[in-house]
């Protein structure tokens, strides 16, 4: 059965916002273990079709399928239980919180509700469990982070900032992770080590999106490319097949 090695299936996405159409009738199936690239000019809908998959926005129209559940309008939070995780492209971390808690608070196995909305005392609590201290240190060890361990977010560079998203994704222990913009703002060898927590990261059976403009992180990562242009699919396929589609070039020339 080819649907059993689907992940992620997206039918027919629709989304209006009042008078606008920020997706049309998008339909794309990511499978398990794919490392898969959705590329695609400023404004073409793929943030918002990750807030659709990932339960933040609900869609007008289609269905979204992970697991091989329906799982269209789910809450955020349910899609997290059920193995979705995500970075944002603006970061999204507990500024309050050093590294090391920051990855603590994804860790805990007792939250019965969002990170987002789960009021931040318990980290005294979880700070004294050795064994998600451990699990946290395990994390941050993986993702080169051990020296900024107690150090606040803001007083970091930024390409670290993105690093510590990444591992508080990952302590979701996600069957997917869909990273937005992950190489925005990095320099040259900071993209480079992106690339590899990404190979890792899926070497781990972790599947992964990720909507990124560095055209040569996506050309030597991504096995499949999915390119929106104003809210429509456009192009889908292997790297080089999408970067010489000629509707491609067209809808980069007009960005
Ligand atoms: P991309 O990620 O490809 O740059 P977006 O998905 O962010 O594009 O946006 C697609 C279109 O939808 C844009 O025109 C944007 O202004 C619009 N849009 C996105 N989110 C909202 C929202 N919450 N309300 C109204 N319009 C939105």
């Amino acid at each position: 059965d080819a649907g059993a090695s689907r992940l992620l299936e997206v039918a027919g996405i629709g989304k209006q916002f009042k008078g606008l159409r920020a997706l049309d009738d998008v339909t794309l199936d990511v499978g398990a273990g794919e490392i898969r690239g959705i590329v695609g000019p400023n404004g073409s809908g793929k943030t918002t079709l990750f807030n659709v998959v990932t339960g933040l926005y609900k869609p007008t129209t289609g269905e979204v399928r992970f697991a091989g559940r329906r799982v269209t309008g789910a809450s955020p939070y349910r899609l997290a239980q059920a193995g979705m995780a995500r970075t944002f492209q603006n970061l999204r971390l507990f500024r309050a919180l050093t590294v090391r808690d920051n990855v603590l608070v994804a860790l805990d196995r007792t939250r019965t509700r969002s990170i987002w909305r789960y009021p931040l005392w318990p980290v005294g609590v979880w700070r004294h469990d050795r064994d998600l201290r451990a699990a946290a240190d395990e994390l941050l060890a993986r993702f080169g982070l051990t020296d900024f361990a107690g150090a606040l977010p803001g007083a970091l560079p930024y390409g670290i900032q993105r690093r510590v998203e990444i591992a508080r994704a990952m302590a979701q222990h996600p069957r997917l992770l869909l990273l937005d913009e992950p190489a925005a703002g990095l320099n040259g060898e900071e993209v480079r080590q992106l690339g590899e927590i990404v190979r890792s990261i899926r070497g781990s059976g972790v599947t992964v999106i990720l909507i990124e403009h560095n055209m040569g992180l996506v050309m030597s990562l991504c096995e499949r490319v999915t390119v929106l242009a104003s809210g429509r699919i456009i192009a889908d396929g292997t790297p080089a097949e999408v970067a010489t589609a000629p509707q491609v070039i067209e809808a980069y020339l007009g960005d």
